[in-house]
C-alpha cells in the first residue's frame, strides 16, 4: 500500500487524484487544499461567474465527485516539502508533519487579480459574495469599468462585462501591440477579438499603459491616465496581466530562475524537493517551470502516470521512463470567447464561429468537467 500526499486540488491536482486512483487500486490519497475550499474550481468560467455569480451553484461541484476514494483536509498553510513529508499548519493553526511514499505538488498560479484567481481557498459562499459585490459595482458603475491586460482572460472579463451590462462604458488597455498575446497566430486572433470587442462598444487602447496600475480597484470615480496621455475615467478596475507560479512554501533552492516555477524534469520530477528517489516528489501545472493552461494537462498526465507507475513497480523512480515534451502556449490552438454570442479559435483556420460555438455558452464548463474529470454540470 502506496500513501500519496497531493497539495492543491485545482485542474492538474484533480487529474492527478484521478490517474493514481485508476494505477494504485489500493494507495492511500490524501489531498490538502489551502482555506475552506472542497469544490471543483479550475477557473475556465470565472469571468462569467464575475457577471453572473449564481452560475456557480451549477460550476462549483464538490471534489469528492471528481474522485473516488481520496481524503480532502483543508489547511491554513504548507509550510515545507521534502521527500516523505510535508509540514503544514492545520485548519486549527496547529504545526503537524504528514508522511508519504509520494508527493505531488500542484498548487497553480497566482494571478494578478485575486477576483480573477483565488488561492486562500475561500468557500463556495465567500466565492458568490464576491463576484456578487463585483457584478453590483460594474452594473451601478457612473464612470465606467477598465480592464488593463488584452490577453485571454482580459479579453473575456470586459466581454462578459460589455454584453451583460450595454449601458456601462468599457475600456481595455493591453500593452502590446495587439491582444490575445501568447496565443497562437496572434495577428489573426487579434483582429478577429478586436472587432468583436468594438462590436460591443467597448474602447480598446494598445500598445499603450498606465503606470503603478496593479492592483483592481472598485470605488469612487477616478482618472487613469495612459503612458501616451490618453484619459480614462473608471470606478471598477480588474488588473489582467497574467501572474507567477504559486509555491506557497520556502522552496528557492528548487525553482527554475526564469519562470519562477518548480523546476522538473521530463517525468514531471522535483528532484530538488525529492532528493531521495525513494520517496519522490512531483509537480505538475501552473506551479511548474512550464506555466500556462490547463490545456497542458494531459501530457503533463501522462508522463506524471508513467512515472508512478514505475515507482509501484520498482519501489523508486530511478531509471523511470521520461516522457514530457513541453510545447508552449503558442504552439498550440488558443481558443477564446468573446462575451456568449462571439468567440475566436485558431483551427481549422482563425475564425469566430467555431469559437463562440465552442466556448461562449457556458465557457466550456460542462465540456472540460466531463472531459476531464467525468462530472456533469
Ligand atoms: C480566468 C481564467 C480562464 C482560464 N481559461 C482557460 C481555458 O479556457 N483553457 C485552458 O486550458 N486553461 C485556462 N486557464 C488556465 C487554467 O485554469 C490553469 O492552467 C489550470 O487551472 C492550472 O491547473 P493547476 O492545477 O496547476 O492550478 P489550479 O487549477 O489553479 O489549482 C491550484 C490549486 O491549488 C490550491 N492551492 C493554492 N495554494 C495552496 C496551498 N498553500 N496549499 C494547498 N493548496 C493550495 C488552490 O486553491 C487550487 O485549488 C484559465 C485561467 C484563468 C485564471
Amino acid at each position: 500500500m502506496t500513501k500519496y500526499i497531493v497539495i492543491g486540488a485545482g485542474w492538474l491536482g484533480i487529474r492527478t487524484v484521478r490517474a493514481i486512483e485508476s494505477i494504485s487500486k489500493d494507495s492511500v490519497i490524501t489531498v490538502l487544499e489551502v482555506g475552506s475550499k472542497d469544490y471543483i474550481d479550475i477557473n475556465v468560467a470565472t469571468p462569467r461567474f464575475m457577471v453572473e455569480p449564481d452560475m456557480i451553484d451549477t460550476a462549483y461541484q464538490p471534489l469528492s465527485k471528481a474522485w473516488g476514494r481520496a481524503e480532502l483536509i483543508n489547511v491554513k498553510e504548507i509550510k515545507g516539502v521534502e521527500s516523505g513529508r510535508v509540514v503544514l499548519i492545520d485548519s486549527n493553526g496547529n504545526e503537524q508533519v504528514l508522511e508519504a511514499d509520494g508527493i505531488i505538488v500542484a498548487t497553480g498560479a497566482v494571478q494578478s487579480s485575486p477576483l480573477i484567481k483565488d488561492v486562500q481557498g475561500k468557500s463556495k459562499d465567500e466565492r458568490k459574495a464576491e463576484f456578487t459585490a463585483f457584478r453590483d459595482a460594474v452594473k451601478n458603475s457612473k464612470a465606467g469599468v477598465l480592464v488593463i491586460g488584452g490577453g485571454t482572460t482580459g479579453v473575456e472579463l470586459v466581454a462578459e462585462i460589455a454584453t451583460d451590462f450595454g449601458n456601462v462604458k468599457c475600456t481595455l488597455v493591453n500593452k502590446p501591440r495587439l491582444l490575445m498575446n501568447g496565443s497562437s497566430k496572434r495577428p489573426a486572433m487579434h483582429k478577429i477579438v478586436m472587432k468583436q470587442l468594438c462590436g460591443l462598444g467597448v474602447k480598446v487602447v494598445t500598445d499603450d499603459y498606465i503606470e503603478d496600475l496593479k492592483e483592481d480597484y472598485v470605488g469612487e470615480p477616478k482618472k487613469f491616465t495612459t503612458k501616451k496621455g490618453v484619459e480614462i475615467d473608471a470606478d471598477v478596475v480588474v488588473v489582467c496581466v497574467g501572474g507567477h507560479p504559486n509555491v506557497p512554501f520556502p522552496a528557492d533552492y528548487a525553482v527554475d530562475e526564469k519562470s519562477k516555477g518548480l523546476s522538473v524534469n521530463e517525468a514531471m520530477l522535483c528532484e530538488k524537493l525529492g532528493t531521495d528517489a525513494t520517496k519522490p516528489v512531483w509537480a505538475v501545472g501552473d506551479c511548474t517551470m512550464y506555466g500556462g493552461r490547463g490545456m497542458f494537462a494531459d501530457p503533463q498526465i501522462k508522463a506524471l502516470s508513467a512515472s508512478i507507475m514505475h515507482f509501484e513497480k520498482m519501489g523508486t523512480v530511478e531509471g523511470g521512463p521520461m516522457k514530457y515534451k513541453h510545447k508552449p502556449s503558442e504552439l498550440l490552438p488558443s481558443l477564446v470567447s468573446v462575451g456568449r454570442r462571439g468567440g475566436a479559435i485558431t483551427i481549422p483556420v482563425p475564425n469566430k464561429m467555431l469559437g463562440k460555438a465552442l466556448k461562449s455558452k457556458d465557457l466550456g464548463l460542462s465540456y472540460m468537467y466531463k472531459k476531464e474529470f467525468s462530472v456533469k454540470v
